[in-house]
């Protein structure tokens, strides 16, 4: 992005984000990378309007891990769209490292989501007809990376994540969690700053969400990424450094 562009604007939420993480971390990190900002977004359902989000807020600070938590049709997608520059809100603006992103054309939008924002679904939507390695280095290609850097790199990442053995392996011969962690490496082969996820550990079973969401916490860790997972698991909610939920529209802390 360029910032000298006058459509961008620094996000004027991030004074008040960063006084409630105190000084110190403020100076290391002095905006968040994600904030949303008085993010309004409705829907048309026959004659009546739906309102999901109305004058929700959420920072989005480096290396930390959020769950939303909220019921089914509460918005969470709705949210993590929002935030992942995949929908525009109705009304509000989304800031990606202070930069207002309202006013960036389709393709600079898709062009900051492939560098920038990592997502992960319920399910893998992993290419079956090609390899785990292939899988991870098919992204770092269409961004331009030389084939065998992307290989190199799709492999290291893929052996961190357990999953050395692995590589030439189709997704239909990867277990249900094998597969989840291949689509992480996939979403973190760009080191986008953000990450999304969508009840990624949803179709799992206990120990194999376990694996996921230690590979997942782990990432957070090693990248110092951006985190927001929507999940119905509040144990693995109440793992993670903070929990948000949707209440009459709005994004509130849980404790
Ligand atoms: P969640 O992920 O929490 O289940 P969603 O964000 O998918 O919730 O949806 C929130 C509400 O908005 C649901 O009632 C859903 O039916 C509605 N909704 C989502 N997308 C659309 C759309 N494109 N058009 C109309 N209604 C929608």
């Amino acid at each position: 992005m360029n910032e000298s562009d006058p459509r961008y604007t620094i996000a004027p939420g991030a004074e008040e984000a960063r006084d409630e993480t105190g000084r110190d971390e403020a100076a290391r990190e002095p905006m968040p990378i994600v904030y949303l900002n008085e993010i309004e977004r409705h829907y048309q359902q026959g004659e009546s309007m739906l309102h999901i989000l109305a004058g929700a807020n959420l920072a989005l600070w480096p290396g930390q891990s959020v769950a939303l938590v909220a019921p089914s049709g509460a918005g969470k997608s709705t949210l993590l769209h929002i935030a992942g520059l995949l929908e525009h809100p109705d009304d509000g603006e989304v800031y990606l490292d202070g930069v207002a992103t309202s006013g960036l054309s389709d393709a600079e939008r898709t062009q900051i989501r492939r560098i920038e924002i990592g997502f992960v679904y319920q399910s893998h939507r992993l290419l079956p007809e090609f390899t785990a390695l292939e899988n991870v280095m098919l992204p770092q290609m269409i961004r331009g990376l030389a084939r065998k850097e992307a290989a190199r790199r799709a492999g290291e990442l893929l052996a961190y994540l357990g999953l050395r053995d692995r590589v030439m392996h189709r997704p239909s011969e990867l277990s249900g969690g094998e597969q989840q962690r291949v689509a992480l490496a996939r979403a973190v082969a760009n080191a986008p700053r953000v990450l999304l996820a969508d009840e990624p550990t949803g179709n799992l079973d206990p120990q194999t969400a376990e694996h996921v969401f230690s590979a997942l916490t782990q990432l957070v860790r090693a990248t110092r990424v951006a985190m927001l997972i929507a999940t119905h698991n509040l144990e693995l909610a109440g793992r993670m450094d903070r929990r948000v939920t949707i209440r009459d529209r709005q994004i509130v802390e849980l404790e």
